[in-house]
């Protein structure tokens, strides 16, 4: 190692799943929606002249518009780069402590690389043997505690109570919900940043709202925890949001109808598909959001996941030892999945 290296900080990166350049596959390793953002996006489209300016750093149009959609005060409203880069300030901002954060140990594999990488303390804690949270194992003193609702890759759902005892018992760390999924059919906990100043909720337009591409995420919290994520975001970069970005993400919102359609279409094809899957031989998680963690008693997952690569479908399969045997499958438009279906029944013939 030259010299130099040794200042070099050091980090093991987070590796995203795979977006393969081939035409003609079925992609359904990145929980993209098939179905693409609503109409008025495309209508909204810009201008290029209106790329010459910077775009408004507080993204105002955007913040209203989410503010608004929720009941809450714009005050209340955090923008960013994904839910990927709202997380990695909130990490910044609010596990700025000594002890342990806490999170568990099947869940979004990002959380441990911005811990590594901010060199904040964490513990992962074990799901239990059905793939479960325990409300009992986040009671313990700690730094901080973030997870998503429905947890991912599992698709398993909390009930807004068990966050709230959680919560209530932390009035000394701020407490994260990651609700990437939400909108595919669990409860949210957005009711609960009005009672509890120190919970923050953090959302994405890349799932329910099909706008991957653009990367749009969002937190909601009191104005206290905004506040405390602007002044991190405006000591790093102020233009987080660009101009289509602000223009884009507002259309989308504006289009509840489009956004219901599509949800309602994924939930519907994600019902039958779950069936089709049992009908296979295949155990398949409680999901409530657009995947399904799926495992087989008779035929390795690694095996699935390479025979269907090949065939030009792509799943997902984590090198984790707790899920080796597990599969996580995107739910795609009903003929995708029917492909899948088709696949299956060739491969297990
Ligand atoms: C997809 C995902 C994110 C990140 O989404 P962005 O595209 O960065 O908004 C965050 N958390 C979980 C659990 C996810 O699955």
């Amino acid at each position: 190692m030259a010299g130099w290296e040794e200042n070099v900080r050091k980090v093991t990166p987070y590796v995203p799943g795979e977006q393969p350049k081939k035409e003609n596959i079925i992609k359904l390793n990145t929980n993209e929606n098939p179905y693409g953002p609503s109409p008025r996006v495309q209508a909204a489209l810009l201008n290029v002249e209106h790329l010459r300016k910077y775009p408004d750093p507080a993204a105002s149009l955007l913040v209203d518009k989410i503010a608004a959609y929720h009941g809450v005060d714009s005050a209340q409203v955090f923008v960013g780069v994904g839910s990927d880069d709202v997380l990695a300030m909130s990490f910044l901002a609010f596990f700025n402590g000594n002890k342990e954060i806490l999170f568990p140990d099947i869940t979004y594999s990002f959380y441990d690389v911005w811990a590594e990488l901010l060199r904040i303390p964490y513990r992962k804690v074990p799901l239990d043997s059905d793939f479960r949270l325990r409300k009992e194992d986040y009671f313990s003193t700690c730094g901080g505690i973030i997870f998503p609702n429905p947890n991912a890759p599992t698709g398993i759902p909390v009930e807004p109570d068990f966050i709230e005892d959680i919560v209530k018992r932390h009035p000394e760390i701020v407490v994260i919900i990651d609700e990437a999924y939400i909108d595919f059919g669990g409860k949210t906990v957005l009711p609960l940043v009005e009672a509890y100043e120190n919970l923050l909720v953090v959302r994405t337009f890349s799932k329910s709202r099909s706008m991957a591409g653009l990367r749009i995420g969002y937190a909601i919290g009191s104005r206290k925890l905004i506040k405390y994520l602007n002044d991190v975001k405006y000591s790093f970069n102020s233009y987080t949001l660009n101009q289509p970005s602000i223009l884009l993400g507002a259309a989308s919102i504006e289009d509840e109808e489009y956004f219901r359609k599509t949800i309602a279409k994924i939930v519907q094809t994600r019902e039958w598909f779950k069936e089709a899957l049992e009908q296979f031989g295949f155990q398949v998680l409680p999901s409530v959001s657009n995947f399904l963690f799926v495992t087989h008693p008779n035929y390795p997952a690694e095996d699935i996941f390479e025979a269907a690569k090949k065939a030009g479908i792509y799943f997902r399969h984590f090198h984790n030892d707790r899920i080796e045997e597990y599969l996580r499958i995107t739910i795609g438009t009903d003929v995708e999945m029917q492909a899948v279906v088709d696949f299956l029944k060739n491969y297990m013939k």
